[in-house]
């Protein structure tokens, strides 16, 4: 390996071959343009150029509009650089234009309905707030992607849209805290991604697997994660290579990969990388996925990014790690050192308190898919239950600004609006509790929701917007504020009081939160379907609209796609369910039967002297599950036909969640009894235990 500093970035059109590369004014003005500032479209065609030059003396041939269409993936579509050069030769070309923007057809990607068929046409638009980087041989550049009519149709728009809106809206509170600096509020965030990593063949073996990322069928391993054996274990030579490999493809593409280490089931992983901006690190964390893919590959692996492959043991997911900081460097979510700096945290605090609470069905949404219902409510991931877990020194200072104590009288805590020296709260007393959904772990927020799967735009772009929402509500009350001291701590009084029932540092999972919750009034959405018919409430289509984040024709053509996304992923579920139930599992289950029955018939040549018993006992059971087992098919496939007659997509989700995934799991119930039952040589497919142990 090249030395690290030399191979950090080497595929990034980055700010530093900006500096080497462009003229010192376009340089400028393209740096204030990742300040915030709009683009000036005279610096294109410069940009473009050393662009282009940097990028096929680094080998590239092709460039690409990367973007991220609302399928949660990426795309791409490669051109050459190549064109004629008026002679019999080519050159290699690349402008103003192919940068700035680029025509797409959209009809291939999800549009909830914004698209007509006769307006096919999508566009993107460079963002030159992400780095152009080289990948396959192609010059990428992060877009974003919209209609004909400029209605967004990707993930990133929101997403940025989001930033400019709590940017606007934290500078009102900035300023009336006499901070004339800062020019730019940022949202940074650093997502924990968790994957498991099992050896390519046993991953071939399992169509399941193939088709739909995670087993549907599969009996219980004697041992699993039972012993906690596997958290922070030592790292097998083969998932260390991979990592190593990882870290360094990552490390070019200019991602800050940074720690890695096995998690709580047996081969599972997490990769966390050093946090930056929230659109930056969306980026990333795509590239990230695609490259663990890739490079499990490479090492003969196979890296499965569902968030529950395995029934009965822990799912992944990706901790989205938040904060908010100024371009002057300063973390608003850090407790300051003067009494100002100190107020100023606690109406933050405050605004992300009020905003998660009025906000608890936009935060299920944003972690909304099929996948990560297996895990929002499960043993292992926070439950369909927001709430936010402070800690216990600063739930003690809360308490007391909540009982109206002065700021002389509150001697539980040093942390006190009036108090000239804060605290930093320490780690380890406010990371303790895993079990909450959204956690402050002393200068930062940790959503624990989100799906490993999942792009984070979402949950970023819901936070950003959430958040903008209160704290603009706080500037209008406060700008107008007379006596701006008393009028804060009214304020931040009254508002705690109002949403201390979003605040909860007891066990997430325990049934006696459960009970409370409700008690509390807190909603419970358990599954997508639930939650998504919310999208577009009165209040949430105000919100996106009055900050500027999305048009209620935007939200209600990503309400359309996350259901209609929700629904195929079932029906594929339940096809290949069928599928590997006819074709596989039902033949292995008459061929052990027959061989049972052969068995028996030989035996009873020997009247009297051989014991049939065992034959007997297990083909009666064999002949009890089959029976179970072509019932439940059947059902499934009536209810795959019923769906078809559903109309308008909430109720065709509900009918997918209610009747086609109950279904599934009543015939996976029969399987997995099967599985336990026939013998080994005749089943067809690797089992748990041979897979969770496949990498050696
Ligand atoms: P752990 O959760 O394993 O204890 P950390 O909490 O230190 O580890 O970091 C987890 C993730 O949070 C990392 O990706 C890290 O870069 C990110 N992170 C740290 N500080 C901040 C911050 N101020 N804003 C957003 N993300 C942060
Ligand atoms: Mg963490």
């Amino acid at each position: 390996m090249k030395n690290l500093p030399e191979l950090f970035g080497c595929k990034v059109f980055n700010d530093k071959v900006m500096k080497e590369r462009l003229p010192r004014d376009i340089y400028r003005s393209l740096k204030s343009t990742l300040a915030g500032e709009r683009l000036d479209p005279a610096i294109a065609d410069t940009v473009a150029k050393a662009m282009g030059d940097w990028a096929v003396e680094n080998g590239a041939t092709h460039f690409t509009h990367w973007f991220q269409p609302m399928t949660g993936t990426t795309a791409e579509k490669h051109e050459g650089f190549i064109q004629r050069d008026g002679a019999s030769g080519v050159i290699m070309e690349f402008s103003g234009k192919n940068l700035v923007s680029g025509e797409a057809d959209a009809s291939s990607f999800p549009s909830g309905g914004l698209r007509a068929t006769f307006e096919a046409r999508g566009y993107s638009a460079w963002d030159p707030t992400s780095y152009a980087f080289i990948k396959d041989d192609t010059l990428c550049i992060p877009t974003a992607f919209c209609s004909y009519r400029g209605e967004s149709l990707d993930k990133k728009t929101p997403l940025l849209r989001s930033m400019e809106a709590l940017s606007r809206e934290a500078l009102r509170i900035l300023r009336l805290f006499g901070d004339t600096e800062t020019s730019h509020v940022m949202a940074e965030c650093g997502p924990e991604q968790e994957y498991f990593l099992i050896d390519k063949e046993a991953f071939e073996k399992r169509p399941d697997l193939v088709y739909c990322g995670r087993t549907l069928f599969g009996a219980r391993p004697p041992k699993g994660q039972e012993m906690d054996d596997h958290y922070y274990g030592q790292i097998k030579p083969r998932v260390f290579s991979f990592m190593q490999d990882l870290d360094e493809e990552l490390w070019k593409l200019g991602i800050l990969a940074k720690t890695e280490h096995n998690e709580v089931a047996p081969a599972q992983h997490e990769l966390a990388p050093i946090f930056g901006t929230a659109n930056l690190a969306t980026d990333h964390n795509q590239l990230t996925m695609e490259m663990m893919k890739k490079v499990a590959a490479r090492h003969g692996l196979a890296c499965l990014l569902h968030e529950k492959p395995f029934a009965g043991i822990n799912g992944s997911g990706k901790h989205d790690n938040w904060s908010l900081s100024t371009d002057t460097g300063r973390n608003l979510l850090k407790p300051g050192k003067t009494p100002s700096q100190n107020a100023q945290f606690l109406l933050f605090l405050t605004a992300i308190i009020k905003a998660v609470d009025e906000n608890q069905d936009l935060l299920r949404i944003s972690v909304s898919s099929a996948g990560n219902d297996h895990r929002l409510g499960g043993n292992e991931a926070p439950p369909s239950i927001i709430s936010i877990f402070v800690g216990d020194d600063l739930m003690a200072l809360l308490e007391d600004i909540m009982a109206g104590a002065k700021p002389e009288d509150r001697p539980r805590t040093k942390l006190n609006i009036g108090a000239s020296v804060l605290p930093e709260f320490p780690q380890d007393s406010t990371d303790r509790n895993r079990t909450s959904p959204f956690a402050f772990t002393g200068n930062k927020f940790e959503f624990r929701m989100p799906g490993s799967s999942d792009s984070i735009a979402c949950p970023n772009m819901i936070l950003n917007t959430i958040i903008a929402q209160t704290l603009s509500e706080f500037a209008d009350e406060l700008e107008k504020s007379k006596h701006f001291h008393e009028d804060l701590n009214e304020l931040i009084h009254r508002t705690l009081i109002d949403h201390r029932r979003i605040l909860f540092n007891g066990n997430n999972y325990s049934e006696e939160w459960v009970k409370e919750a409700e008690k509390r009034g807190l909603s419970r959405f358990d599954s997508t379907v639930d939650a998504l018919a919310h999208y577009t409430d009165e209040k949430n289509a105000k919100m996106f609209d009055r900050l500027g984040v999305l048009s209620p024709a935007e939200i209600a053509s990503r309400q359309e796609v996350l259901l209609e996304n929700y629904s195929k992923t079932i029906l594929i579920e339940a096809l290949t369910m069928i599928d590997l139930t006819r074709k596989d599992i039902a033949p292995a289950v008459l061929n052990y039967e027959s061989a049972l029955l052969e068995e028996r018939q030989r035996k009873a040549l020997f009247p009297g002297t051989i014991s049939t018993k065992l034959e007997d006992a297990l083909l009666e059971r064999i002949a009890a599950l089959s029976e179970l087992l072509s019932v439940r098919l059947s059902t499934l496939e009536a209810d795959v036909v019923r769906a078809k007659e559903v109309e308008g997509s909430v109720a065709i989700a509900a009918f997918y969640r209610e009747t086609v995934f109950s279904d599934m799991a009543e015939l996976r119930a029969a399987v997995d009894e099967l599985e336990s039952t026939v013998s080994r040589k005749y089943w067809p497919f690797p089992t748990y235990a041979e897979i969770l142990n496949s990498v050696k």
